[in-house]
């Protein structure tokens, strides 16, 4: 068992690195795990054309601005490079190739135990541990009864497995309305949605829904009302390759599914599709596993929490993972807000407990 120390984050992502900036000051003795081998988190995971909806100054963690883009967004490698030169840059201290399975409290201090059967005692624990690891698909009926390929978006890298398929892609968000766009250009394919997909006007990008979710958050805080009907905040981005798959015609969902067959997908206002192979465009849970011990933790992977202050357990905080840990705390621009709030909670904390 190593020595205590006062805290300890879990996962190595964007989330770990703004809060490891907030750190730098405290004196704190700290560390982060993380189960990947390298740098960057979640976003070597992204598929390879995956291409931000907003410019980098407007993509970058407290500090240090992410640097140019080669074109008008950064592109997943950029934004990949951008996080590890900020690690090193801050001299932020991960573990790497750490998973870590659970954690328990003894007497005030927590347990954190590994993969590798290492425990680690710390008197705070940050989880920052993102969405990439628990992928949400939903149970259509007959799904398991489907014969073909079946990927979920966290899978996918690029179109080549899809290639001369009849692929049915599913979810309106900007995921399938992207891997839509890419998968097009090499099988036929079907879009599946559950509502009709709603798209932002074509010269209006990511800053957009980041003014408006700021506004409707000043507002919500203040107690006055908000009219978001000018645009919904889910709406699809018309990047360059939405906008290109709209002018060939793919753009077209063909509403709910009814159905899976083992060779086929039924829809529900009528007609019957073969198809190859399905990829699930339809968003994630929450990483939290390793906290299921500790807390009650609900189906999404969501624990009951005060901005991003575990509400059950003292000394346990959850910072990223999106509007319940911090408004805008799944994003780049957003997280560096939460990851400040949430250091001087843990200093005050530690402070009490001497
Ligand atoms: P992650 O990046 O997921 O990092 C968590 C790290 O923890 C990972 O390295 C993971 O492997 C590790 N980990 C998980 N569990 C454990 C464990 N038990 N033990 C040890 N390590 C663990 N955001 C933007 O700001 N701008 C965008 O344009 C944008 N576009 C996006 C497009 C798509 C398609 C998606 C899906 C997301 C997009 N996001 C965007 C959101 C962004 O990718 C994520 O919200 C972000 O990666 C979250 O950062 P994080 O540090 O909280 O988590």
């Amino acid at each position: 068992m190593q020595k205590e120390v006062d805290l300890v984050i879990i996962g190595g992502g964007q989330s770990a690195l703004a809060s490891g900036y907030f750190l730098r000051r405290t004196g704190l003795d700290y560390l982060i795990l993380d189960d990947k081998e390298t740098c960057g988190g979640s976003w070597s995971q992204t598929w390879e054309s995956l291409t931000l909806f907003s410019p980098s100054k407007f993509s970058s963690l407290p500090g240090y601005m992410m640097p140019d883009s080669a074109g008008e967004y950064p592109v997943r490698e950029e934004v990949i490079a951008y996080l590890c030169a900020y690690e090193k840059r801050y001299d932020i201290p991960i573990k790497r190739g750490v998973r870590v399975t659970q954690i328990t409290r003894e007497n005030g201090v927590f347990i954190i135990q590994t993969a590798g059967r290492e425990q680690i005692k710390s008197k705070a624990v940050i989880s920052a541990t993102g969405t990439w690891q628990n992928p949400f698909i939903p149970e259509v009926s007959g799904r398991r009864r489907f014969q073909g390929l079946q990927m979920h978006s966290m899978e996918y890298q690029n179109s080549k497995a899809f290639e001369r398929k009849r692929v049915l892609v599913v979810g309106e968000g900007n995921t399938g309305a992207q891997l839509l766009a890419e998968v097009s250009k090499v099988a036929q394919t079907f879009w599946a949605t559950h509502e009709q997909p709603e798209y932002l006007p074509d010269d209006v990008d990511g800053r957009v829904l980041f003014d408006l979710a700021t506004a409707k958050y000043e507002a919500e805080k203040l107690g006055k009302p908000f009219d978001a009907s000018r645009y919904h905040l889910g709406n699809i981005v018309m990047t360059p390759s939405v906008k290109e798959a709209r002018d060939r015609g793919v753009l077209i969902s063909k509403g709910r599914i009814s159905v899976l067959e083992e060779t086929a997908v039924v829809w529900e206002n009528g007609g019957r599709d073969d198809i190859d192979a399905i990829l699930w465009c339809t968003g994630f849970g929450f990483a939290t596993d390793h906290l299921s011990g500790l807390v009650s933790v609900d189906a999404r992977g969501r624990i009951s929490t005060e901005n991003t202050r575990c509400k059950d357990i003292p000394g346990l905080w959850l910072v990223g993972y999106g509007g319940w840990t911090g408004f805008a705390s799944a994003t780049l621009i957003g997280v560096g807000r939460s990851a400040r709030q949430t250091v001087k909670d843990i200093v005050d904390y530690l402070k009490d407990l001497k």
